[in-house]
């Protein structure tokens, strides 16, 4: 079984005492390949550093919602340094970026950048990594707005069946992370059963997003297989089957 990490920040900080433990750990659970996206300007040196190491480590390149409040640049210098990134390293994504409801900085002010990013992606011919945290109206509202043709992926999907149809039908592809272990989340875990397997890509997220069972710890990317087997069983089919589809997925849109 050979499973691809679609959104995995293994460039931050929580990884620097044991990462090449870590990927090791990866390998062993069939956990082959990673995509890491940007968060901030300031970090992406060292993510692009970090990628040249591994060639199973993809970069991406964007300004994350929760950054935006620090960044202090306007959408066409944030577009710039974006495209300059891009002309000097190999990137397979503009991302991560999007628009988050539930966090201080309002949404007025992180719409612009993320409309720079929506436009840069389609200039330059790229998936976008999205961030969608309580603005599904909004969101989907902007992607029909810009329809990038390259599409991309909501990553750490969640919601209804019907948002996530919406999405796909944008060109947009669902990131299964762990919020489809806890049983509570039933709504989410409804739409991944529901979906087309065609639609979904897996992803640990970690650090953050535990996996059900794991709560309190730091979340890794070898807990991919976790997430696996919770969608074969909501879809009720081989674990095998949601590997192969999701790598393939993920390599359709990335390009990898
Ligand atoms: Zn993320």
């Amino acid at each position: 079984m050979q499973l691809i990490d679609s959104h995995c920040h293994f460039d931050f900080d929580a990884f620097d005492a044991d990462r090449a433990q870590v990927w090791q750990q990866c390998r062993e659970a069939g956990v082959e390949r990673l995509v890491i996206p940007g968060v901030s300007v300031d970090r992406w040196p060292a993510l692009f550093a970090l990628v040249e190491k591994e060639p199973a480590w993809h970069a991406a390149v964007g300004l994350h919602p929760w950054w935006v409040a620090e960044s202090e640049l306007e959408p066409a210098q944030l577009q710039r340094q974006i495209a300059a990134q891009v002309a000097t390293n190999p990137c397979v994504a503009i991302g991560e970026c999007g628009l988050d409801g539930a966090i201080v900085t309002p949404l007025e002010e992180q719409e612009p950048l993320f409309r720079a990013q929506l436009a840069l992606a389609e200039e330059l011919g790229l998936p976008l990594i999205v961030h969608a945290c309580r603005c599904h109206s909004e969101m989907l509202r902007l992607l029909k707005e810009y329809r990038p043709g390259r599409g991309g992926v909501i990553h750490a999907f969640s919601g209804s069946e019907e948002i996530a149809r919406a999405y796909w039908k944008l060109g947009f592809y669902l990131g299964a992370g762990g919020t489809i272990t806890y049983e509570r989340a039933a709504k989410t875990r409804r739409a991944f059963a529901a979906v087309p397997l065609e639609a979904v890509l897996l992803e640990s997220d970690a650090p953050d997003m535990p996996v059900q069972g794991h709560q309190g710890q730091r979340n890794s990317p070898a807990r991919l297989p976790l997430i696996a087997a919770a969608l074969a069983e909501l879809r009720g089919v081989p674990v095998e089957t949601i590997a192969a589809q999701t790598s393939h997925n993920t390599e359709i849109l990335f390009s990898l």
